[in-house]
């Protein structure tokens, strides 16, 4: 094995251990979490290892670099996961790739990624993004449809062409009254889904929770964490 790959090995070995450590805690199925190694920033060749090493969901939040690395990685047994905040004019593009985008966050992204599943004659995951600090009309700095805002992309997310509702998505808020507080945040967020679940019962996917609050999400009963730092190692900063 190279240096690389048992850095990786070993790294994914203790998110494993948290993710079953939190599971026991909050006893549930380690089954019913799935961990997602986000790769952003990070190259083809880590994919290719994390592949050997028996990851299967991988994800990246910009377009420009995840398209060629799926592509470069497109024979391997992968499901890619887009989870950054996305530009319209940028769907086409995405579609072409991604199994799951995490990041809906309004209806005008709706639209152009059901035309875009469409004519690339896909079918796309969609989750919609809830940005906990965000008032409705208005979104998240971090991206995210308002609370009150999640139930209208939601059901256009289910009537769209295209798209298949797969459930919701956050990101604990650095700012308002979730600041610093990701298991009240992650508790919000499951409230949502449950109630999103009266009118979208196969809804069931709650994306939340990464390096620093895995714990925090699998305690409130997240069923999707997304890992980057604790497995690829700290990502230089991004310019
Ligand atoms: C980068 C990123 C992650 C992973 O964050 P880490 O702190 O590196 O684990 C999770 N979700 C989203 C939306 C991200 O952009």
């Amino acid at each position: 094995m190279t240096d690389r790959k048992a850095q990786l090995a070993a790294n994914l070995a203790q998110v494993e251990q948290r993710i079953a450590a939190a599971c026991a805690a909050a006893r549930r199925e380690r089954e019913d979490v799935t961990l997602i190694v986000v790769t952003k920033t990070y190259p083809a060749s880590d994919v290719r290892y994390l592949a050997e090493l028996g990851v299967r969901e991988v994800a990246e939040n910009r377009d420009q670099d995840a398209a060629p690395k799926a592509a470069e990685c497109s024979e391997l047994d992968l499901n890619w996961h887009f989870v950054g905040q996305l530009q319209t004019n940028k769907a086409r593009s995405v579609v072409r790739y991604a199994d799951f985008v995490h990041s809906v966050d309004r209806l005008r992204l709706v639209d152009a990624l059901s035309t875009a599943a469409v004519r690339a004659e896909r079918e796309v995951g969609c989750l919609v993004q809830v940005a906990l600090d965000a008032s409705s009309g208005s979104v998240g700095g971090r991206g995210g449809a308002a609370p009150a805002d999640t139930v209208a992309v939601a059901d256009a997310i289910a009537a769209a062409p295209g798209l298949r509702l797969e459930g919701l998505m956050t990101v604990a808020p650095l700012a308002g009254p979730y600041a610093g507080k990701p298991r009240a945040a992650f508790d919000r967020l499951m409230e949502i889904a449950s109630a999103l679940r009266e009118s979208h019962p196969a809804a069931t996917m709650v994306s939340a929770g990464m390096s620093s609050d895995l714990e925090e999400a699998v305690a409130a009963g997240a069923t999707h964490v997304r890992v980057g730092t604790a497995v690829l190692g700290v990502r230089p900063a991004l310019g």
